[in-house]
């Protein structure tokens, strides 16, 4: 009575953690990926007023036009026609970008190439439309080496997906690593994808950029993280107008539009400063890093507002049940985030005062 197609995925992991957590009391909660900051203020007002003066019908399935052209001014779009420009449409989150995007490129049994460690959905969407996810290794340092991405490469490839700054892991890529990947879709005539969602939480180095460099480049990214909105469902999609057409289409008989609401009150969101807000971010992750590199195997992350350590003995699962039973939620990578269950996400998206209760219970579990 259940297709194979829902059968084929599998949320236990994440649904693990929320069940013990759900038993706590007061968790110490690093579990969560979104930013622990509320929707910036004149956001909230312009979704009220957006509501109020009944922007609440549906709106064009490609978006609003005014949120078009900001993110057109934002990524240097001229609009053409043309099959190769580029344009920009709006979706329901990255995550609706993402489902659009896989179903437009793939076909049953074509296969995506992605990075292990991954956001979960990267794998999940391609079971449910019967694509076929195939992995890029980038243990132990969590970088991108465009040697192991050719080397998955099969006759079945449609689409190499990039990341940066990571979820899970926090590492950001260098624009030469990026620039590489590119050369490499380029060469093998495939679909880039680049999921750029934490764009704006990068701490040591610009973020890399994909614009303007190979036309068969999808770039993804949203509002969810930077507006502090990730209910909202607001996303968008930049490419050559030959892909957006197809994602277009679907997404009339699918989503249909993004939130109205939402799109109207993003458009007060374009002046924001989010530099405090990163400063703070970068802040606790000098904190996290520098509290847990003493006893743990870990990569300094460079962006989002994740830390991807090595569980002791290499078995996140466990070393995680033991967390959960000192009142500390974080993520086991197996099943959720990776191949192998060796590491477990950290979100330091959370006050600092949790932060330093996570740490203490993190660094006295690996010491006992
Ligand atoms: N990509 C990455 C890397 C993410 O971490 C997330 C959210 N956790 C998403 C996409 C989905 O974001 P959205 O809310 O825009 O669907």
């Amino acid at each position: 009575m259940i297709s194979r197609r829902a059968k084929s995925i599998d949320t236990s992991g994440i649904r693990r953690v929320f069940n013990l957590g759900a038993k706590l009391e007061n968790p110490i909660n690093l579990s969560i990926g979104q930013p622990d900051f509320d929707a910036w203020e004149p956001l909230r007002e312009a979704a009220k007023a957006a509501i109020d003066s009944q922007k609440n019908g549906y709106t064009v399935t490609q978006g609003i036009e005014p949120l078009r052209e900001k993110l057109r001014q934002k990524y240097g779009l001229q609009a053409g026609t043309g099959d190769f420009e580029q344009d920009v449409f709006v979706t329901c989150g990255v995550s609706g970008a993402l489902t659009l995007a896989y179903m437009a490129m793939c076909d049953p049994g074509d296969e995506v190439l992605i990075p292990d460690p991954f956001f979960c959905i990267y794998r999940d969407v391609l079971s449910l439309i019967n694509a076929v996810p195939a992995y890029y290794n980038c243990y132990p340092d969590f970088r991108l080496r465009v040697e192991e991405v050719e080397r998955a490469i099969t006759p079945k490839t449609r689409a190499i997906l990039v990341n940066s700054p990571s979820n899970p892991t926090g590492v950001s890529l260098m624009q030469s690593e990026l620039d590489a990947v590119i050369d490499l879709a380029r060469a093998k005539d495939l679909w880039l994808i680049y999921d750029e969602i934490y764009d704006i939480f990068n701490y040591d180095a610009p973020h890399a950029d994909a614009r303007n460099k190979y036309e068969k480049t999808l770039i993804i990214n949203g509002f969810s993280k930077s507006f502090g909105v990730p209910g909202w469902r607001l996303g968008f999609a930049v490419g050559p107008n030959v892909l957006l057409r197809e994602m277009m289409k679907i997404q009339q008989y699918t989503f249909v539009c993004a939130p109205s609401i939402a799109q109207y009150a993003a458009l007060d969101g374009f002046d924001i400063d989010f530099a405090p807000k990163v400063n703070e971010y970068k802040k606790k992750r000098d904190f996290i890093y520098s509290a847990l590199s003493e006893n743990f195997e870990v990569e300094k992350p460079t962006g989002a507002f994740y830390i991807f350590p090595k569980a002791p003995g290499g078995n996140a699962s466990a070393f995680v049940e033991k967390c959960i039973q000192n009142n500390l939620l974080v993520i086991p990578a197996g099943n959720v985030f990776s191949q192998q269950d060796t590491h477990f996400r950290i979100s330091f998206a959370a006050p600092m005062e949790k932060l330093e209760q996570g740490v203490e219970v993190l660094n006295r579990l690996v010491r006992s």
